[in-house]
């Protein structure tokens, strides 16, 4: 299999992500401690978005999971 084959990655819809109703209280986001692999990350602080660095995503689906405004999906590329 070649990078270019199939992937699963997890995609952040920034519609809807929203910190402040997630975790209003210490602006962390609760899907970042579910990665296990920490590929989602908030570099910008607290009370901002994450980001997930979809090049080392694993598929596994535990953010999604752990994410309350279902903000996180799953992506595939490839055939
Ligand atoms: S748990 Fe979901 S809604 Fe909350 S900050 Fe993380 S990605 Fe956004
Ligand atoms: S799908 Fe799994 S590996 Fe990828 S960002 Fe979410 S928890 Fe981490």
């Amino acid at each position: 299999m070649s990078l270019q084959s199939k992937k699963s990655f997890a995609a952040i819809d920034y519609q809807r992500c929203d910190i402040k109703t997630c975790a209003p209280e210490k602006g962390l986001c609760p899907a970042v401690p579910a990665c296990a692999h920490k590929v989602i990350k908030q570099l910008d602080g607290v009370f901002e978005s994450p980001i997930i660095f979809q090049d080392m995503c694993m598929g596994c689906w535990d953010c999604i999971d752990a994410c309350p405004l279902d903000a996180i999906g799953m992506t595939h590329i490839g055939a």
